[in-house]
């Protein structure tokens, strides 16, 4: 027989790594609590027409497209954006704005696998629909600090760029859409040669040249700079001054570390407004990114709807905090072994199992049949902390026998104040 192995690029996630999995994805879904985002759950194979439009190239040539049985072209979803999307132009069509909606799960992307990068991978998304003010970038920005915040990582930096600082150049010189998404897909790859190659005309070769030279001191002066820098290409500078708006606004609220990149391009191809990445000096590959996508709901069908939103990659999150050796807490109750001595104690040890899981303690309860002797070793070699032996002696005063699995101490305590010891 052959062993069989996960996909390539596809992993089983075990042990620790499902914990740190887990924890983050709890973290998660706290913070959407906190930020007052709704949570959604949508199928992971999508209409490929849907998830196709407006995604870019890039992602595009990375799907895991197929036929349904039905002849239906179908994919497996590269991201969530299109499938909220969607969802605001038939299920929320009629909400109210602004809409906050939030989704855990898988994507799925035929990319090269190595460390931080796998075809099967989770990401953390929150969309932020209806307003198309600085404060709704802001807060998008704000969440994804929080959440980096509250899982314990440190040293994190912003990347902030705006995708309507090289559209802008590119539109006044008159660069059609389809090549400009080809030059920002460059960008967006740090292959700025090949980028310039695409643009046929001179003067805005040198534009996009001197463009990838701004260097500030800070982020106010970068984007001071750009706006100078861009005084005859006003759509171009109004851009900058967007972003100078939402950074305004993120640095006095918390404390980030921000660095403008005056050129910054991400592969997707619906972003219209700012665009970041977040990062840790341990890992050079983006912890979580998003932007704005003004015309996406329009395009699906929807009412013209401005809105923002950013993905988290979990997988990668897991690797940055075990590269920061963060002890993110797991929250792990105490756990409870509940053995019994003989068979016909069984029904009354299960029942005092259940009473105590109902009670909100996690307890594993002895199914093997094992002698008492060999049941607790076994629940010491898994850290259990307590066993509840029921016993025929101490049943009759309707008490068990609790043993601390740390201290190696016991005591005969009565069922009625179990609960209680075992919290202690
Ligand atoms: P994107 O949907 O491209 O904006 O990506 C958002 C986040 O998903 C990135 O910042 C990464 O953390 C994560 N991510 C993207 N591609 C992969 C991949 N192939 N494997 C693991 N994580 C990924």
């Amino acid at each position: 027989m052959p062993t069989f192995q996960p996909v390539r690029g596809m992993r089983d996630l075990i042990g620790e790594e499902a914990q740190a999995f887990t924890c983050i994805i709890r973290k998660a879904r706290e913070t959407a609590e906190r930020y007052g985002y709704r949570e959604v759950i949508t199928p992971v194979v999508e209409p490929l027409e849907l998830l196709s439009a407006k995604s870019g190239d890039e992602i595009r040539q990375r799907m895991f497209i197929f036929k349904d049985l039905g002849e239906r072209q179908v994919a497996l979803r590269p991201e969530f954006t299109a499938s909220i999307a969607r969802l605001a132009t038939t299920a929320f069509k009629n909400e109210p704005k602004p809409l906050r909606l939030f989704s855990v799960g898988t994507v799925y992307r035929y990319d090269e696998p190595q460390r931080g990068r796998y075809r099967e991978f989770w990401q953390s998304n929150y969309e932020l629909m209806g307003s198309a003010k600085p404060e709704a970038d802001a807060e998008i920005i704000l969440l994804t600090n929080h959440l980096m915040a509250s899982l314990g990582l440190h040293g994190y930096a912003f990347k902030i760029g705006h995708i309507g600082v090289l559209r802008g150049i590119l539109s006044q010189e008159n660069v059609d859409e389809k090549t400009q998404n080809a030059i920002l897909q460059r960008m967006d790859k740090k292959e700025y040669e090949a980028a310039l190659k695409l643009v046929e005309s001179e003067k805005c070769r040198e534009m996009l040249k001197g463009l990838l030279e701004i260097k500030g001191n800070s982020w106010q002066d970068t984007v001071e700079q750009i706006k100078d820098y861009l005084a005859d290409y006003e759509k171009a500078r109004q851009a900058a001054e967007n972003l100078g708006e939402v950074l305004e606004l993120v640095t006095q609220s918390v404390n980030l570390t921000v660095t403008v990149e005056p050129a910054f391009a991400r592969g997707l191809e619906y972003y219209t407004g700012t665009i970041f990445e977040v990062y840790i000096p341990e890992l050079d590959i983006a912890l979580g990114g998003g932007g704005r996508y003004d015309r996406l709901i329009e395009i699906f069908g929807g009412d013209s709807t401005p809105a923002v939103g950013c993905a988290h990659g979990i997988d990668r999150i897991a690797i940055a905090l075990q590269m920061q050796e963060t002890s993110f807490d797991a929250k792990k109750g105490k756990r409870v072994m509940v053995v019994y001595i003989t068979e016909a104690l069984k029904p009354i040890a299960l029942k005092i199992a259940e009473q105590l899981r109902t009670s909100g303690i996690t307890v594993e309860f002895e199914v093997m049949g094992r002698k008492t002797s060999k049941a607790l070793e076994d629940a010491d070699r898994r850290k259990v902390a307590f066993a509840v032996i029921v016993g025929e002696r101490e049943l009759k005063d309707g008490a068990v026998v609790l043993k601390d699995l740390v201290s190696r101490q016991q005591s005969t305590v009565p069922i009625s104040e179990l609960l209680e010891k075992v919290k202690g």
